[in-house]
Protein backbone atom coordinates (compact mmCIF):
# COMPACT_ATOMS: atom_id res chain seq x y z
CA UNK A 1 0.00 0.00 0.00
CA UNK A 2 1.43 3.17 -1.30
CA UNK A 3 1.91 5.98 1.73
CA UNK A 4 -1.25 8.05 -0.25
CA UNK A 5 -3.48 5.20 0.14
CA UNK A 6 -2.62 4.99 3.75
CA UNK A 7 -2.97 8.48 4.81
CA UNK A 8 -6.88 7.91 3.03
CA UNK A 9 -7.24 5.03 5.29
CA UNK A 10 -5.94 7.30 8.30
CA UNK A 11 -8.52 10.67 7.01
CA UNK A 12 -11.00 8.44 7.04
CA UNK A 13 -10.81 6.73 10.75
CA UNK A 14 -10.49 10.18 11.99
CA UNK A 15 -13.62 11.62 9.90
CA UNK A 16 -15.35 8.48 10.91
CA UNK A 17 -14.48 9.25 14.79
CA UNK A 18 -15.08 13.17 14.55
CA UNK A 19 -18.61 11.92 14.50
CA UNK A 20 -19.03 10.80 18.12
CA UNK A 21 -18.08 14.36 20.32
CA UNK A 22 -16.39 11.99 22.45
CA UNK A 23 -13.31 10.66 20.32
CA UNK A 24 -12.68 13.94 19.10
CA UNK A 25 -9.23 13.91 20.41
CA UNK A 26 -8.51 10.45 19.07
CA UNK A 27 -9.92 11.75 15.52
CA UNK A 28 -7.50 14.35 15.29
CA UNK A 29 -4.86 12.67 15.84
CA UNK A 30 -5.94 10.14 13.00
CA UNK A 31 -6.27 13.31 10.64
CA UNK A 32 -2.88 14.62 11.71
CA UNK A 33 -1.49 11.63 11.10
CA UNK A 34 -2.74 11.57 7.77
CA UNK A 35 -2.07 14.43 6.78
CA UNK A 36 2.10 13.68 7.82
CA UNK A 37 1.59 11.13 5.36
CA UNK A 38 0.01 13.10 2.21
CA UNK A 39 2.79 15.19 3.06
CA UNK A 40 6.10 13.54 3.23
CA UNK A 41 5.06 10.24 1.31
CA UNK A 42 7.55 7.74 3.33
CA UNK A 43 8.61 4.72 2.27
CA UNK A 44 5.82 2.59 4.94
CA UNK A 45 6.69 -0.24 3.90
CA UNK A 46 10.58 0.38 4.72
CA UNK A 47 9.59 1.74 7.78
CA UNK A 48 7.85 -1.06 9.15
CA UNK A 49 10.59 -3.65 8.22
CA UNK A 50 12.69 -1.18 10.67
CA UNK A 51 9.84 -0.70 13.49
CA UNK A 52 10.09 2.76 13.01
CA UNK A 53 6.49 3.54 11.87
CA UNK A 54 6.58 5.71 15.04
CA UNK A 55 9.14 8.07 13.67
CA UNK A 56 6.58 9.64 12.13
CA UNK A 57 5.58 12.41 13.61
CA UNK A 58 2.01 12.15 15.02
CA UNK A 59 2.25 8.76 15.15
CA UNK A 60 1.70 6.62 18.19
CA UNK A 61 1.40 3.33 18.66
CA UNK A 62 -2.07 2.72 18.16
CA UNK A 63 -1.96 4.91 14.59
CA UNK A 64 1.21 2.36 14.10
CA UNK A 65 -0.55 -0.65 14.82
CA UNK A 66 -3.23 0.52 12.21
CA UNK A 67 -0.39 1.47 9.42
CA UNK A 68 1.00 -2.26 10.21
CA UNK A 69 -2.45 -3.72 9.06
CA UNK A 70 -2.63 -1.63 6.12
CA UNK A 71 0.57 -2.25 4.91
CA UNK A 72 0.58 -5.77 5.53
CA UNK A 73 -2.77 -6.44 4.45
CA UNK A 74 -4.21 -3.84 2.16
CA UNK A 75 -6.64 -3.20 4.81
CA UNK A 76 -7.70 -2.03 8.39
CA UNK A 77 -9.81 -4.38 10.68
CA UNK A 78 -10.21 -1.25 12.40
CA UNK A 79 -11.44 0.93 9.90
CA UNK A 80 -13.57 -2.15 8.65
CA UNK A 81 -15.20 -2.21 12.04
CA UNK A 82 -15.63 1.42 12.53
CA UNK A 83 -17.45 1.53 9.20
CA UNK A 84 -19.97 -0.84 10.33
CA UNK A 85 -20.27 0.43 13.77
CA UNK A 86 -21.42 3.99 12.34
CA UNK A 87 -23.52 2.58 9.66
CA UNK A 88 -21.01 3.73 6.71
CA UNK A 89 -20.09 0.04 5.29
CA UNK A 90 -17.91 0.17 2.22
CA UNK A 91 -20.07 0.10 -1.38
CA UNK A 92 -19.44 -1.80 -3.88
CA UNK A 93 -19.91 0.34 -6.58
CA UNK A 94 -17.08 2.87 -5.54
CA UNK A 95 -14.94 4.11 -7.82
CA UNK A 96 -11.13 4.04 -8.36
CA UNK A 97 -9.39 7.16 -8.38
CA UNK A 98 -5.99 7.68 -10.05
CA UNK A 99 -4.42 10.87 -7.95
CA UNK A 100 -1.77 11.32 -10.15
CA UNK A 101 -3.90 12.45 -12.90
CA UNK A 102 -5.47 15.09 -10.41
CA UNK A 103 -4.23 18.21 -12.68
CA UNK A 104 -5.04 20.95 -9.47
CA UNK A 105 -6.71 22.86 -6.52
CA UNK A 106 -9.10 25.31 -7.54
CA UNK A 107 -9.85 26.22 -4.10
CA UNK A 108 -6.81 28.07 -1.61
CA UNK A 109 -5.96 31.05 -0.14
CA UNK A 110 -3.52 33.89 -0.05
CA UNK A 111 -2.40 36.60 2.60
CA UNK A 112 -4.57 38.60 0.33
CA UNK A 113 -7.09 37.97 2.47
CA UNK A 114 -7.28 34.85 5.40
CA UNK A 115 -4.55 32.79 3.94
CA UNK A 116 -1.00 32.02 6.18
CA UNK A 117 0.92 32.40 3.16
CA UNK A 118 2.01 34.50 0.07
CA UNK A 119 1.03 33.43 -3.39
CA UNK A 120 4.30 32.35 -4.24
CA UNK A 121 4.83 30.30 -1.82
CA UNK A 122 1.30 28.80 -2.72
CA UNK A 123 2.13 28.21 -5.92
CA UNK A 124 5.53 26.46 -5.29
CA UNK A 125 3.31 24.38 -3.01
CA UNK A 126 1.39 23.30 -5.94
CA UNK A 127 3.75 22.90 -8.20
CA UNK A 128 5.89 20.41 -5.68
CA UNK A 129 2.88 18.30 -5.57
CA UNK A 130 2.97 18.16 -9.48
CA UNK A 131 -0.16 20.48 -10.07
CA UNK A 132 -0.21 21.97 -13.52
CA UNK A 133 -3.42 24.48 -12.07
CA UNK A 134 -3.65 26.69 -8.70
CA UNK A 135 -6.52 28.72 -8.73
CA UNK A 136 -5.92 31.54 -6.01
CA UNK A 137 -9.50 32.12 -4.53
CA UNK A 138 -9.48 34.78 -1.71
CA UNK A 139 -12.53 35.82 -0.09
CA UNK A 140 -14.64 38.46 -0.77
CA UNK A 141 -15.16 42.08 1.01
CA UNK A 142 -18.45 40.96 2.79
CA UNK A 143 -16.33 38.95 5.77
CA UNK A 144 -13.82 42.23 7.22
CA UNK A 145 -12.72 39.97 9.60
CA UNK A 146 -10.86 37.66 6.72
CA UNK A 147 -10.17 40.76 4.64
CA UNK A 148 -12.20 40.18 1.69
CA UNK A 149 -10.95 41.53 -1.59
CA UNK A 150 -13.22 44.18 -3.39
CA UNK A 151 -12.42 45.34 -7.34
CA UNK A 152 -9.78 47.16 -6.38
CA UNK A 153 -7.57 44.94 -4.41
CA UNK A 154 -8.47 41.81 -7.04
CA UNK A 155 -6.44 44.16 -9.59
CA UNK A 156 -3.16 44.91 -7.63
CA UNK A 157 -3.79 40.70 -6.81
CA UNK A 158 -3.67 40.08 -10.72
CA UNK A 159 -0.29 42.41 -11.41
CA UNK A 160 1.11 40.38 -8.62
CA UNK A 161 -0.17 36.80 -10.08
CA UNK A 162 1.72 37.98 -13.26
CA UNK A 163 4.81 38.79 -11.45
CA UNK A 164 4.01 34.77 -9.61
CA UNK A 165 3.24 33.26 -12.70
CA UNK A 166 7.10 34.46 -14.01
CA UNK A 167 8.91 32.83 -11.18
CA UNK A 168 7.34 29.19 -11.58
CA UNK A 169 7.49 27.01 -14.43
CA UNK A 170 4.83 24.16 -15.31
CA UNK A 171 1.96 25.90 -13.06
CA UNK A 172 -0.78 28.14 -14.39
CA UNK A 173 -2.27 30.62 -11.88
CA UNK A 174 -5.61 31.18 -12.15
CA UNK A 175 -7.42 34.31 -10.48
CA UNK A 176 -10.35 33.10 -8.65
CA UNK A 177 -12.56 34.15 -5.96
CA UNK A 178 -14.38 33.18 -3.32
CA UNK A 179 -17.41 35.10 -3.27
CA UNK A 180 -20.11 35.07 -0.15
CA UNK A 181 -23.23 34.08 -0.69
CA UNK A 182 -25.72 36.92 0.48
CA UNK A 183 -28.40 36.18 2.22
CA UNK A 184 -31.25 36.33 -0.34
CA UNK A 185 -28.62 34.54 -2.84
CA UNK A 186 -27.23 37.75 -4.27
CA UNK A 187 -23.01 37.31 -4.00
CA UNK A 188 -20.93 39.68 -2.83
CA UNK A 189 -19.55 41.27 -6.02
CA UNK A 190 -20.64 42.85 -9.05
CA UNK A 191 -21.42 40.84 -12.01
CA UNK A 192 -18.61 42.92 -13.68
CA UNK A 193 -15.85 41.82 -10.91
CA UNK A 194 -17.32 38.12 -11.81
CA UNK A 195 -17.29 37.87 -15.08
CA UNK A 196 -13.39 38.62 -15.67
CA UNK A 197 -12.41 36.28 -12.72
CA UNK A 198 -10.98 32.72 -13.86
CA UNK A 199 -12.82 30.78 -11.72
CA UNK A 200 -15.56 31.77 -8.92
CA UNK A 201 -16.54 29.93 -6.07
CA UNK A 202 -20.05 30.93 -4.57
CA UNK A 203 -20.10 29.90 -0.51
CA UNK A 204 -22.14 29.88 2.13
CA UNK A 205 -20.29 31.13 5.15
CA UNK A 206 -22.99 33.14 7.51
CA UNK A 207 -26.63 32.66 8.39
CA UNK A 208 -25.90 29.09 7.91
CA UNK A 209 -29.27 28.78 10.35
CA UNK A 210 -31.66 30.50 7.88
CA UNK A 211 -34.66 28.63 7.56
CA UNK A 212 -34.92 25.84 5.22
CA UNK A 213 -37.06 27.31 2.62
CA UNK A 214 -35.16 30.54 2.70
CA UNK A 215 -31.88 28.88 2.74
CA UNK A 216 -33.04 26.89 -0.32
CA UNK A 217 -34.12 30.01 -2.53
CA UNK A 218 -30.38 31.20 -1.37
CA UNK A 219 -28.90 27.97 -2.52
CA UNK A 220 -31.40 28.21 -5.93
CA UNK A 221 -30.62 32.01 -6.91
CA UNK A 222 -26.88 31.22 -6.32
CA UNK A 223 -26.40 28.31 -8.33
CA UNK A 224 -28.00 29.96 -10.91
CA UNK A 225 -26.30 32.80 -11.26
CA UNK A 226 -24.56 33.15 -14.65
CA UNK A 227 -20.89 33.40 -13.43
CA UNK A 228 -20.93 31.14 -10.67
CA UNK A 229 -18.62 28.09 -11.60
CA UNK A 230 -19.08 25.91 -8.17
CA UNK A 231 -20.71 26.14 -4.96
CA UNK A 232 -17.56 25.73 -2.27
CA UNK A 233 -18.64 23.78 0.88
CA UNK A 234 -22.20 23.47 0.22
CA UNK A 235 -23.71 23.07 3.82
CA UNK A 236 -21.09 25.09 5.81
CA UNK A 237 -20.88 22.24 8.25
CA UNK A 238 -17.86 21.59 10.53
CA UNK A 239 -18.42 17.56 11.36
CA UNK A 240 -18.65 16.88 15.02
CA UNK A 241 -19.43 20.93 16.21
CA UNK A 242 -21.38 22.21 13.46
CA UNK A 243 -24.14 21.14 11.53
CA UNK A 244 -24.56 22.06 8.12
CA UNK A 245 -27.17 24.38 6.62
CA UNK A 246 -30.82 22.25 5.82
CA UNK A 247 -32.00 22.99 2.60
CA UNK A 248 -33.57 21.24 -0.29
CA UNK A 249 -30.68 19.17 -1.47
CA UNK A 250 -32.41 17.61 -4.28
CA UNK A 251 -33.95 20.69 -5.79
CA UNK A 252 -30.43 22.88 -5.31
CA UNK A 253 -28.60 20.04 -7.15
CA UNK A 254 -30.80 19.45 -9.43
CA UNK A 255 -30.65 22.78 -10.44
CA UNK A 256 -26.97 22.82 -10.25
CA UNK A 257 -26.31 19.94 -12.57
CA UNK A 258 -28.57 22.20 -14.98
CA UNK A 259 -26.70 25.13 -15.11
CA UNK A 260 -23.58 23.26 -15.01
CA UNK A 261 -22.10 24.32 -11.62
CA UNK A 262 -20.37 22.04 -9.76
CA UNK A 263 -20.43 21.16 -6.12
CA UNK A 264 -17.33 21.11 -4.07
CA UNK A 265 -15.94 18.15 -1.89
CA UNK A 266 -14.07 20.13 0.99
CA UNK A 267 -11.19 18.19 1.81
CA UNK A 268 -10.09 20.46 4.53
CA UNK A 269 -10.61 17.66 7.75
CA UNK A 270 -12.56 20.28 9.59
CA UNK A 271 -15.25 20.60 7.09
CA UNK A 272 -15.04 17.27 4.51
CA UNK A 273 -18.29 18.88 2.74
CA UNK A 274 -20.21 17.76 0.39
CA UNK A 275 -20.05 14.52 2.15
CA UNK A 276 -19.79 10.79 0.58
CA UNK A 277 -23.40 10.39 1.10
CA UNK A 278 -24.17 13.88 -0.01
CA UNK A 279 -21.94 13.50 -3.01
CA UNK A 280 -23.78 10.72 -3.67
CA UNK A 281 -27.32 12.05 -4.11
CA UNK A 282 -25.42 14.88 -5.81
CA UNK A 283 -23.94 12.66 -8.60
CA UNK A 284 -27.39 10.68 -9.03
CA UNK A 285 -28.85 13.70 -9.84
CA UNK A 286 -26.28 14.85 -12.74
CA UNK A 287 -23.68 17.30 -10.83
CA UNK A 288 -20.04 17.55 -11.63
CA UNK A 289 -17.79 17.79 -8.74
CA UNK A 290 -14.55 19.61 -7.38
CA UNK A 291 -12.28 18.00 -4.75
CA UNK A 292 -9.96 20.98 -3.02
CA UNK A 293 -7.81 21.76 -0.28
CA UNK A 294 -9.19 24.80 0.64
CA UNK A 295 -5.57 25.39 1.95
CA UNK A 296 -4.78 28.46 3.67
CA UNK A 297 -1.21 27.39 3.14
CA UNK A 298 1.28 25.43 1.40
CA UNK A 299 1.49 22.44 3.33
CA UNK A 300 -2.84 21.97 3.72
CA UNK A 301 -2.56 21.78 0.03
CA UNK A 302 -2.48 17.53 0.76
CA UNK A 303 -5.73 17.66 2.15
CA UNK A 304 -7.01 16.72 -1.34
CA UNK A 305 -4.72 13.53 -1.58
CA UNK A 306 -5.48 12.55 2.23
CA UNK A 307 -9.39 12.96 1.46
CA UNK A 308 -9.98 11.75 -2.13
CA UNK A 309 -11.79 8.59 -0.59
CA UNK A 310 -15.00 10.87 -0.10
CA UNK A 311 -15.25 11.05 -3.88
CA UNK A 312 -14.64 7.15 -4.37
CA UNK A 313 -16.90 6.23 -2.02
CA UNK A 314 -19.77 9.01 -2.86
CA UNK A 315 -19.08 6.16 -6.67
CA UNK A 316 -18.27 9.60 -8.36
CA UNK A 317 -16.87 8.77 -11.70
CA UNK A 318 -13.61 10.80 -12.50
CA UNK A 319 -14.87 12.42 -16.17
CA UNK A 320 -17.51 14.17 -13.04
CA UNK A 321 -14.74 15.70 -11.50
CA UNK A 322 -12.73 18.21 -13.22
CA UNK A 323 -10.02 18.62 -11.19
CA UNK A 324 -9.31 15.61 -13.83
CA UNK A 325 -9.84 17.60 -16.98
CA UNK A 326 -8.88 21.23 -15.91
CA UNK A 327 -7.44 21.42 -19.24
CA UNK A 328 -11.17 21.56 -20.52
CA UNK A 329 -12.22 23.78 -18.65
CA UNK A 330 -10.07 26.33 -17.75
CA UNK A 331 -8.21 27.27 -21.44
CA UNK A 332 -6.33 30.42 -19.80
CA UNK A 333 -2.94 31.81 -21.58
CA UNK A 334 -3.03 35.25 -20.67
CA UNK A 335 -1.54 35.11 -17.98
ZN1 LIG B 1 -15.21 29.14 2.56
ZN1 LIG C 1 -12.03 28.91 1.19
Amino acid sequence: MDAVAAAQALSEIGYILRQDPKESFRAKAFSAASWTIAQQRPDLEALRKADELTSLPGVGAGIAKVLDDLITTGSSRYLDRLRVESGQPSRDDETVLDLSEYQGDIHSHTKWSDGRATMLEMARGARALGYRYLAVTDHSPRIKVVNGLDAVRLLAQSQEMAEVQQEVDGLTLLQGIEVDILEDGALDLPDQVLEILDVVIASPHVKLRQDPAAMTERMLRAVSHPHVDLIGHPTGRRPGSREGATYDFDLVFREAAKHGVALEIDCDPARMDLSPEMARLAAELGCNFVLSSDAHAPAELAYVPMAAWMARRAGIPKERILNWNLDKRFKVSSH
